[in-house]
Parts: structure tokens; C-alpha cells; sequence
């Protein structure tokens, strides 16, 4: 039976077309894919393994394509042997199975391994932008650059306005960056977009660096860690990469709910983690919902993050929006706005506090470029689409009844738990909408 089929060829000859690939073997493949997808999961799937295409097959041999070297690697040493079982099953011979790394759609099979070659380190490329390894020795300083993200010279202490919605995670965050001794450990802090998050952890490590300048401090986005962890395993370089982040004395990650569904970044985040709390050093995560809410994240860590202390930041209130603009205001100094004005925005805008600061900026830049002095009668006129839409209540009820009379149903029916045709898509739009546009979450909804 082998002999009727072509071998796949070898790298470097050229993968063979996948349409050559006999229709038979290519549907033994599809069922593979299927037992995987159901054994692993579709996260697990969708991550690893539907990228692995079939690039070449006999009954007992198997071509496989993977876009990255890292993919390739990962792919092999956890999913290899039981693509094997699966294709036995399939057709009662065990395959012998080649993985390469192959540029989707440019059906070229990459360049060899270049790891061995020390790649010389240019001038001009900058250590992130660069995806080449660089030999060790010449690392350690440009990587510490590389680890801590650029802090933004206006997130103080300073300049954080202090009201009741965030004056717990203030109080934490100041005495995180005070102290030496780890008090709670990890401080979590949670809220809504805009909130202050961001602006709290670049305050502490401002504030470490002033205080405590020997002290290592890094802060960067759950997204860098990932970006870095990759690359790090990419460059089989893991060992640096887990020293630099063992070694620090305060540790602060950044929109921590991005590593959701990420399980190789989340295991290696978890670890980290434990390595830290358990060498007392601290740790700082912030996130936009509480440790318990963070979806597609192993529940073992989702635990050990609300451990410490737990500070969620609450939407501001018309008090801290007032005192919020008066501090821009006197921070940006040119923007000359009387006072009914800031009362005026702090009423009628309740989002978040960049867009209160968009819109005190634009009002002062209207006002720069016409020559005129701000007046509320101008900060009307400017902000008239944007208020009228926010005046507009918008409530869950107000969506409910909308919704129902666009179907010309009743409220009641379309709350009730029957299951009819007719209701169920007026259902699931009134609750799209609900979730887009008011802050109820899907439970409450
Ligand atoms: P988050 O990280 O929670 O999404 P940021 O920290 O980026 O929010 O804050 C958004 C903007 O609002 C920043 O310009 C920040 O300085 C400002 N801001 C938020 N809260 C306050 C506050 N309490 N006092 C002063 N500025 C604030
Ligand atoms: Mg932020």
C-alpha cells in the first residue's frame, strides 16, 4: 500500500502542493485535527493546533508545516506523539513525523536554525524591535531597558486626585512605594478603563526611584510579558529571562486580564509570581475587574491573586471629576477656563477621567485657535453632540422598552424566560446592547 503513494519530499526540495495530497489522507488529517480539537479543547486548538497544517502525508509518514520555530518547538514537545496515536488509529501504521517551519501562504520552507549564529548586534536597531538573538554578555544592560516600560513623567503622586472612589488604592499604592517591608503582597487594583490604574503603578515606581533608588523596579503590560516570555523561549533564553525577573525587588504587571486564554504566558506569569511572593518581594498587578472575575485564567492563580490586598478603583464621582479638572487645569496651565465651565464638564461628563481630560483639552484648544477666552456658552457648543447623547439616559429599562417596541413586543414578554422564535433575537439584542452601552454586566442583565 505505501509504495502506490509518493513519499513526502524532504526540506529543501520544496513541500509538495497540499492539493497533490490524496483526498483520502487529507481527510485521515481532517479527523486527527477533530480528535485533537475535542481532546484538547478549542483554546488549547485554536492556539497550537490549527496552525499545523498537513504539507505532505503517506499512510506512514507526515510532512507538518508550523508558521514559527517557537510554534514548531512547542508543537513538538506536547502535542507530537499523540498527532502520532491519532494517525495510527486512523490508518494502523505509527508515523514517522516531520515538523517544519513553513511561511503560511509563501509556501517556502524557512531558513535553517541561525541560533548558533551570534547575530551582531546593530547600532541602530532598537533591543525591541530586534527578533534576532543577541549573544549573552552583551545583553544584561540593554535587556534591564528593555524590561521596565518607559514611565510617564505626569503620573505622579502629585498629580492623583484623591476622592472616595480611589482613595483605597491611593492609600495602598503610597504605601507599596513607601515602605521596604511587604506588607500585602500582591496589592491587586482593579477598575474600569481611564480610571487610574496605569497612573497609580507608574506613581510607585516614580516614587521608589526617589526614595529608594537601589531598589530594582520593574513595570510593564501583561501584553510585554507575554511579547518578552515568547521571545525569551524563541531564543531558548529563558534562563535570563527568569533571572531578570526573580531578581527585582518590586514587580508591577500591567492590564494583567490580557494574558486571559494565554496558558504558556500564564504559567510562566504564575511562577514568577510564586518565586516572588515567596522571596517577600512585591508584587503589583492591575487588571479591569477584580481576581475573581478575570475569565480564561486558571483559577489557581486567579486565587492566589486576590491573596494580598484586593483595591478596586470605583467610577468617580461628580466631586473627584471637579477636583480632577481644577488640577489639570492648573497643570496645563493655558487652559483658562472659568469655573462654571470645569462644574459644567465634571456634571454632565461621567465617564472616564482621559476622556474628562480630552475634553477640558479640546475646549482650550478651540479656544487658542479662535483667539476667543472659554466661556460655558463655547464649551457647550463644542461638547452639544457629545452631551446631547450622554443626557439621553441610557438604562437598562430605557433599552428594554426601546427594543420592544422596535419588535412590537411588551417589556414583559421580551423578560420573560419563554423560548419563542420571535423573542429570542429581540432578547439577545436588547442584552448586546445593554452591555455595550450601560456598565450592567451579563449576570445582571
Ligand atoms: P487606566 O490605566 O485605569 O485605564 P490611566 O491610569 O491611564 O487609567 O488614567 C487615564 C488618565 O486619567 C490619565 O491621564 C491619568 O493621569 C488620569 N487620571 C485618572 N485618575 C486620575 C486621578 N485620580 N487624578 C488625576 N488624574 C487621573
Ligand atoms: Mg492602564
Amino acid at each position: 500500500m505505501t509504495d502506490r503513494r509518493k513519499p513526502y519530499e524532504a526540506p529543501g526540495e520544496g513541500a509538495p502542493d497540499p492539493v497533490d495530497l490524496d483526498s483520502e489522507l487529507r481527510l485521515s488529517w481532517e479527523s486527527v485535527r477533530g480528535k485533537l480539537k475535542s481532546e484538547f479543547g478549542d483554546k488549547t486548538f485554536n492556539s497550537w493546533l490549527r496552525p499545523v497544517e498537513l504539507v505532505g502525508a503517506t499512510p506512514s509518514g507526515l510532512a507538518l508545516g508550523v508558521p514559527t520555530r517557537f510554534m514548531r518547538d512547542w508543537v513538538r514537545a506536547h502535542y507530537l506523539s499523540r498527532i502520532q496515536d491519532l494517525w495510527k488509529a486512523e490508518l494502523g501504521v505509527l508515523p514517522e513525523i516531520e515538523l517544519k517551519v513553513e511561511l503560511r501562504g509563501a509556501g517556502k520552507t524557512c531558513a535553517p536554525e541561525t541560533a548558533g549564529e551570534p547575530a551582531a548586534p546593530s547600532a541602530s536597531a532598537t533591543p525591541v524591535a530586534s527578533d534576532r538573538p543577541r549573544p549573552h554578555q552583551l545583553d544584561t544592560t540593554s535587556r534591564q531597558m528593555d524590561l521596565t516600560a518607559p514611565l510617564d513623567p505626569r503620573f505622579t503622586f502629585d498629580s492623583f486626585v484623591v476622592g472616595k472612589s480611589n482613595e483605597l488604592a491611593h492609600a495602598a499604592a503610597h504605601r507599596v512605594a513607601s515602605e521596604t517591608k511587604v506588607q500585602f503582597n500582591p496589592l491587586f487594583l482593579y477598575g474600569g478603563v481611564g480610571l487610574g490604574k496605569t497612573h497609580l503603578m507608574h506613581a510607585i515606581a516614580w516614587e521608589i526611584r526617589r526614595r529608594h533608588p537601589q531598589r530594582k523596579v520593574i513595570y510593564m503590560s501583561a501584553e510585554k510579558f507575554m511579547y518578552q516570555f515568547i521571545r525569551a523561549l524563541r531564543f531558548k533564553d529563558t534562563m535570563s529571562f527568569k533571572d531578570e525577573f526573580r531578581s527585582v525587588d518590586v514587580l508591577m504587571i500591567d492590564d494583567v486580564q490580557f494574558i486571559a486564554h494565554k496558558d504558556a504566558t500564564q504559567e510562566e506569569f504564575f511562577h514568577t509570581f510564586n518565586a516572588l511572593v515567596d522571596h517577600n518581594r512585591q508584587v503589583v498587578i492591575s487588571a479591569d475587574r477584580s481576581p475573581s472575575d478575570l475569565d480564561g485564567i486558571e483559577e489557581r492563580i486567579r486565587s492566589r491573586l486576590g491573596w494580598g490586598l484586593v483595591a478596586d478603583i470605583h467610577p468617580t464621582d461628580y466631586e473627584l471629576r471637579l477636583g480632577i479638572l481644577q488640577s489639570k487645569r492648573e497643570q496645563l496651565g493655558d487652559i483658562e477656563a472659568p469655573d462654571e465651565v470645569i462644574e459644567f464638564l465634571a456634571r454632565r461628563i461621567s465617564s472616564n477621567v482621559r476622556e474628562l481630560e480630552g475634553y477640558l483639552i479640546r475646549i482650550g484648544a478651540f479656544a487658542s485657535l479662535t483667539s476667543t477666552p472659554i466661556s460655558l456658552e463655547m464649551a457647550k457648543n463644542i461638547l452639544k453632540d457629545i452631551i446631547v447623547e450622554k443626557t439621553k439616559e441610557v438604562t437598562v429599562e430605557n433599552i428594554q422598552k426601546t427594543v420592544a417596541n422596535h419588535f412590537q413586543l411588551k417589556t414583559a414578554e421580551l423578560k420573560s424566560a419563554q423560548r419563542l422564535k420571535t423573542l429570542v433575537q429581540p432578547r439577545q439584542i436588547a442584552m448586546y446592547i445593554c452591555r455595550k452601552l450601560t456598565s450592567a454586566s451579563y449576570p445582571e442583565i
